[in-house]
């Protein structure tokens, strides 16, 4: 018999998630000798044997990888045989270990859930069920390295059945750092609406039961609070509105399984394995018009952020209350999650009518993540629980920096070698709470890393707290970034593009290098540097935020600079007859006299104005929701579109919107409906970025197209812009691991200053 050797080096996520005895049990039953250990961020396998069992072997590695896993990269060598008798998993190596080695959390695996429902198993309906293949990870982390002693199970000493469960490399529970049961594990308990104590033997039936009356329970998750309403019930989801301070903004709802999931959204055979994913993320699919969900749930837009039951906790409730709950932040509107039972008790009073808590700490504040599908894969629009910390891996190793993120949906971003560490979702620092969350993530990312930044980017606005933050980030060099490049490189780094190819980063506000407020342009992109080439025409802004708050402000410069000012003023009369006519005219005085008003190229705000004309959105209570509505009520198809032009000015390649305007508010005014003048919008603006970005690219020599920022969350644009570039020959590249919005910008500015500090 012929023994050979083979050391074969796996990196992504493949710690802290059952790799170790899948090797394991992989080899002995190939009859291989060998070991397995970890290796910061890495998995290293020495197996030796004959060659047909090593051949078995590697086929059947990659069909059998454990669910949570994730191989980025997979280096097989030969190596010379040692001898060795039978396989072992050895202790780890725990020099240099770092964040690296910390897995996300991972949703309730099959047969862990099949343990919660069978009545003989001595886990039934314990809500803290978990093994290797699934549990908390990330959010239980207070030091490094990862193990039970570093996390908040460190004060459940656990007891006998669980120790020999832990020590088996054979059981699915060997080294399962949470493992626990019920003698020895976290439990629930209920509290009420004051944080007294409410006497029960069945928690969760309590919660049920107070869920199915209509209150609002918070239920202390893995990431922090969540408060879960009865979604059915619109007075119980329209008393959380009221409570949370949130008007409209859509809730996430969770199911109980997907059968139920299908009764509210229409499903494709990829969203269910996105939901059904260890990430178990909030998946935003299309409604359905007959729906057992509230109105009040999504308030009008025709999609719904649906997910299923990640933790046995929310299994066994979603199994007692058999519909589907609201299952929303706990926190109200504009702050960080909570995550203490106390800082629960006292911030969520007045919110929520009962408490659903357990005794397990939450360490690491982390909402729930949000997905769309676009294609095949996911299309991340938040990113944090089952996300965070695993990395973007870059195409080479860098030094240390990083980039701090944007303002509102901030993240920031270490780059460490060739890997990209991404916080969670922050929130928006406007907001002073979400401050000290921001700065306490930050210290946890630089201390768990070991990073030492030789940089730090930051985005190019004067008054970000970001900005302000830089001078505290601990780093040798700054950078400011224009908001846009940011968003550009952020695409880069996690496709790994390198060559010549045309940008296109449409956006709703970023600080722009010439002091206007950009958002709808076109870069020259070569290797690494990024140049503009293009933009949507400027228009004048009225009044900065109160144009966000107000799209008709938008609408109504739009209309000015197209029809001038006193068809403008009679158009508008016509078109938000719920504005008074003074404020009409003092916003028209204001763009006459020039006084609080900047030039800007915002694709997000012409949005806003479209929906505006089309009276849809005149006055908008969060942020999107104007351009969302556009979105949700485009017809499938429609004949025509707005005539569009392409300019040169300056250098720049302008798209003249002033023909799209004229067509959207003779159709508004001649009371087509808004689903037709949306679709139009829709269709002439995805071909006026397909042709402006064919021309750019057929001048520069390139074949490819990097599509960033958050307008294109907007899959009904995404989808046009995709097929037009396709039909030229072009091809995309698209977000599919960092949001196309603000979430991804610190990923590109860390990508930026990792370059100019290896470039020299
Ligand atoms: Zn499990
Ligand atoms: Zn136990
Ligand atoms: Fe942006």
């Amino acid at each position: 018999m012929r023994i050979a050797a083979i050391e074969i080096t796996a990196r992504g996520v493949v710690q802290g998630v059952g790799f170790r005895p899948f090797v394991h049990r992989l080899a002995s039953r190939c009859g291989l000798a060998g070991w397995v250990e970890n290796t910061p961020g890495s998995v290293v396998i020495h197996i030796e044997g004959d060659a047909a069992a090593l051949s078995r072997f590697r086929a059947l590695f990659g069909s059998e990888i454990p669910p949570a896993a994730r191989v980025t990269r997979l280096s097989v060598r030969k190596a010379a045989s040692t001898g060795v008798p039978g396989f072992t998993i050895r202790a780890s190596r725990r020099d240099g270990i770092a964040l690296s080695t910390i897995p996300p959390d991972i949703a309730t695996c099959p047969e862990c859930a099949g343990e919660l429902s069978d009545p003989s198993d001595r886990r039934h309906r314990y809500p803290f069920t978990n093994c290797t293949n699934c549990g908390p990870r990330f959010t239980i982390v207070t030091s490094l390295p990862y193990d039970r002693e570093r996390t908040s199970m460190a004060s459940f000493p656990m007891c006998a059945a669980c120790r020999k469960e832990y020590g088996d490399p054979d059981d699915r529970r060997f080294h399962a750092e949470p493992n626990a049961c019920p003698a020895c594990g976290p439990r629930l308990y209920v509290r009420d609406g004051d944080g007294a104590p409410v006497e029960t033997d069945d928690p969760i039936g309590t919660a049920a039961a107070a869920i199915l009356g209509g209150a609002i329970v918070a239920v202390r998750g893995l990431g922090g609070f969540q408060l879960a309403v009865d979604a059915t019930n619109d007075g119980a989801v329209r008393a959380l509105r009221t409570r949370k301070r949130r008007e409209e903004k859509p809730f996430a709802v969770m199911f109980r399984d997907v059968a139920s999931v299908r009764s509210a959204v229409y499903l494709a055979a990829a969203d269910e394995s996105i939901l059904r994913s260890p990430r178990a993320p909030v998946l935003l699919a299309p409604a359905r018009a007959r729906s057992p969900l509230a109105p009040s749930v999504s308030s009008g837009l025709p999609t719904a952020g649906v997910l299923l039951p990640y933790t046995p906790m929310h299994r066994m409730l979603l199994d007692r209350v058999d519909r589907p709950l609201v299952m929303t932040s706990g926190n109200a509107t504009d702050e960080p999650i909570a995550i203490g039972n106390d800082e629960a008790i006292s911030r969520l009073r007045g919110i929520a009518d009962l408490f659903l808590l357990h005794d397990r700490e939450v360490v690491q504040r982390s909402d729930d993540s949000v997905v769309r599908r676009v294609g095949r894969g996911i299309y991340p629009v938040r990113r944090a629980r089952g996300f965070v910390p695993a990395p973007v891996t870059l195409l080479r190793s860098f030094p240390d920096v990083v980039g701090l993120g944007g303002e509102l949906k901030n993240t920031f971003c270490f780059v460490k070698g060739d890997a990209a560490y991404l916080s969670q979702h922050i929130g928006d620092l406007e907001q002073a709470p979400v401050h000290d969350f921001y700065e306490e993530t930050y210290r946890f990312f630089l201390r768990f890393l070991g990073a030492r930044p030789r940089a730090a980017c930051h985005d190019l606005h004067p008054a970000y707290f970001t900005t302000a933050f830089a001078e505290r980030a601990g780093a040798d060099r700054l950078f400011a970034l224009q908001h846009h490049k940011a968003h550009i490189y952020s695409a880069l780094a996690e496709t790994g593009f390198s060559g010549k190819a045309v940008g296109v980063a449409f956006d709703g506000t970023g600080y722009g290098e010439d002091g206007a407020i950009w958002g709808g342009e076109f870069f020259a992109i070569d290797g690494i540097e990024v140049r503009r080439a293009g933009h949507l025409a400027y228009f004048p802004l009225p009044g900065g935020d109160a144009a966000v708050r107000e799209p008709w402000r938008t609408a109504l410069s739009l209309l000015r600079a197209t029809l001038g000012a006193a068809e403008a003023e009679s158009a508008a009369r016509e078109l938000f007859p719920g504005i008074p006519g003074t404020s009409v005219r003092r916003v028209l005085e204001a763009l006459e006299k020039k006084i609080n008003v900047i030039p800007t190229s915002s694709a997000g705000r012409l949005f806003d104005a479209v929906s505006a004309i089309c009276g849809l959105c005149v006055r908008s209570s969060y942020e999107g929701q104007a351009p969302m509505l556009l979105e949700g009520v485009a017809a499938r198809a429609v004949a025509g579109t707005y005539p569009f032009t392409l300019a040169e000015e300056g250098g720049q390649l302008t798209i003249d919107w002033s023909e799209l305007l004229r067509g959207t508010v003779a159709d508004a005014r001649g009371r087509l409906p808004a689903k037709v003048i949306s679709r139009r919008f829709h269709d002439t603006l995805a071909a006026a970025t397909v042709a402006a970005a064919a021309r750019l690219a057929e001048s520069a020599g390139a074949r490819h197209v990097v599509l960033s920022g958050g307008v294109f969350q907007n899959v009904t644009l995404l989808s046009r812009v995709l097929s037009g570039l396709r039909k030229r020959k072009l091809t995309p590249l698209i977000h599919r691991q960092v949001p196309a919005n603000d979430g991804g910008i610190s990923l590109g500015q860390a990508y930026y200053a990792a370059a100019q500090v290896a470039g020299g």
